[in-house]
Parts: C-alpha cells; structure tokens; sequence
C-alpha cells in the first residue's frame, strides 16, 4: 500500500504557531522534506523531534520529485515542510503534489500559518474578496504589465515582496495605479513585527528615508467600484453607440447582451439602442 503525502504548515516566525496536529504528523512520518533543511531542523530541534530529513527545492525538485513520489508509491510516510508556512504556497510544493496525484498517492493537508492570510487579517483593508499574486516579478516589463493588467482590479491585492525591491515596486504601483491605501508587513509573528498602513504615495516617501528590513507582505486596497463605474462612463461618451456596440460584442458578448450591456452602461433603453445600431446597419 502507498504512503501518505503530509502537507505540514510551519510557523513563518513564532515557534509556538504550530499546531498539536502538525508535531504529531512529523513525529510518526518516516522521512521530512523540507525547502531548507536547516530552518526545519532549528524547528525540529525545537521540538525535539528526530527523523530523517531530506532537501526539496527549486533546484532540485526536477530530481527529487519522482525519488519522493517513489518512496511513497513504496509505503513511505512523507511530509513536507516549507521554508516558512504552508506548502504549496510560492514553494515547488505544488510540483510534488500534481506528481503525487498523478501517482494516486494520498494527499493529507495539515493546515497553519499562511504569511498572506496573516497579513491580510491585520492589514484594516477589506477581506471581503480578495487576490493573491505572490512574488512580484524582478523582471521591470513584466511587472509593469501585472500593475497594468491589476490596474482595474477591485479586490484587495496581496504580494510578497523582497527589501531591495520595495521601492521600486511602490513606485511603480503609485505611477500606474494612483492613490491607494497601502499596508506592508513585516517581520509577521516575530517581536518586531509592524505593520505601516499608509497611501501609495506616502509609502513612496517613506521608503526614500528609511531602510527596508526583513521579508514584506503587501496589502493593497483594490480600485473603488464608484471609480471604475465613474471610469467607464467616461470612456463610453468617447463612443458612438454602435462603437460602443461594437466593443461588448469584441468582448465576446451575443448581439442580444451587447444591446442589453450598452442600454446599461449608458442609461438608455434596450430599443433605443436597437435602433441606432439598426441606422448604423
Ligand atoms: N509558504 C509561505 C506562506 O505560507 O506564506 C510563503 C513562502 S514564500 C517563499 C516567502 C515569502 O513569504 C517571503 O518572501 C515574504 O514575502 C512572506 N513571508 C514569510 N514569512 C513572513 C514573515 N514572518 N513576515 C513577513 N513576510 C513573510
């Protein structure tokens, strides 16, 4: 019979955020995987568990993922172990479990501390709805093509962003989004945790004082839907109405949602509508 997949969130700072659950799974598991052996060890140690523990990372998964699913497939109990907080999350995680699927191995998730979730719940921006992005791109083209493409985004916004990094990604989120509110956490269950609740542009001035230290999660409030409600109008009395038209069908909308659609967004009714695009015909 194959062995089990454990998926085992760890503390992303504060040793005691670990779950009863979590220190049993490590302590009945035959073998321990973890993003970095040493943190987990520091872990382990803390714990006073002793086991076998092996490396699974970027740049060794293409190898020892199907070694691991191997020694599943043989009845070996793994867990895996991120650098910090739920696997799966920003780690090769999600390659091993895909692998274990396709392998039918078990899959058993032992849930914890999450650094998106924590900051999200502090940050005093709304939790309604919500996206995660995780890293933001080093690569300046491709990050300004995710600020473009989140540029009308009305959720909330959650990143994980470096310290050598922040300033330019502030700056780049104030140049292509506006305004915003804005929390950074850092140092999330640490002593020195902090949480700065600014706008975009002021945490662009207070970075060019202060020196960023320690992993950040960004909380970003998302475009107000009476901005983007007030945007669209807008832009619909630059268009005649079959352009206007003419755009909701580009979208992929049928004729009859297009009218509908244009007879909305511009306060008209649906027969008047018609009939201008019956003239433009
Ligand atoms: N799997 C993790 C999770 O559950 O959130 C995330 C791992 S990801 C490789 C590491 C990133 O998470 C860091 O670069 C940072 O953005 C964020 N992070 C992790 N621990 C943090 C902490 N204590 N304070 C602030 N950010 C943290």
């Amino acid at each position: 019979m194959s062995g089990t997949l454990y998926l085992c969130a760890t503390p992303i700072g504060n040793l005691e955020d670990i779950t009863y659950r979590c220190v049993r799974v490590l302590n009945e598991v035959d073998l321990i995987a973890a993003e970095d052996t040493r943190r987990t060890l520091t872990l382990l140690n803390h714990l006073g568990i002793e086991k076998p523990l092996t490396s699974y990372y970027e740049h060794n998964k293409a190898e020892k993922g199907p070694y691991l699913v191997q020694k599943l497939v043989d009845g070996c109990n793994i867990a895996l172990v991120s650098d910090a907080g739920t696997p799966a999350i920003c780690d090769p995680g999600e390659d091993l479990v895909k692998l274990c699927i396709e392998a039918g191995v078990n899959i058993v998730p032992v849930p914890g501390p999450v650094a998106a979730v924590t900051a999200l719940i502090s940050s005093g921006l709304s939790t309604i709805k919500f996206v995660f992005e995780g890293f933001i791109s080093t690569n300046r083209k491709n990050r300004i093509e995710l600020f473009e493409r989140l540029k009308n985004e009305t959720r909330t916004m959650i990143f994980y962003e470096a310290p050598h990094k922040l300033q330019a990604t502030l700056e780049d989120m104030y140049k292509y989004w506006g305004n915003r509110r804005i929390t950074l956490c850092h140092e999330l269950t640490k002593i020195h945790e902090e949480f700065i609740r600014l706008t975009l542009e002021e945490a662009v001035k207070y970075y060019e004082t202060t020196l960023p230290k320690g992993e950040f999660v960004l909380i970003v409030e998302g475009k107000s839907e009476e901005e983007l409600v007030s945007e669209e109008k807008a832009s619909w009395e630059q268009m005649s109405i079959e352009e206007h038209f003419n755009y909701h069908i580009s979208q992929g909308l049928t004729e009859k949602d297009a009218i509908k659609q244009v007879a909305k967004d511009r306060g008209l009714r649906k027969q008047d509508v018609y009939k201008e695009i019956k003239i433009a015909d």
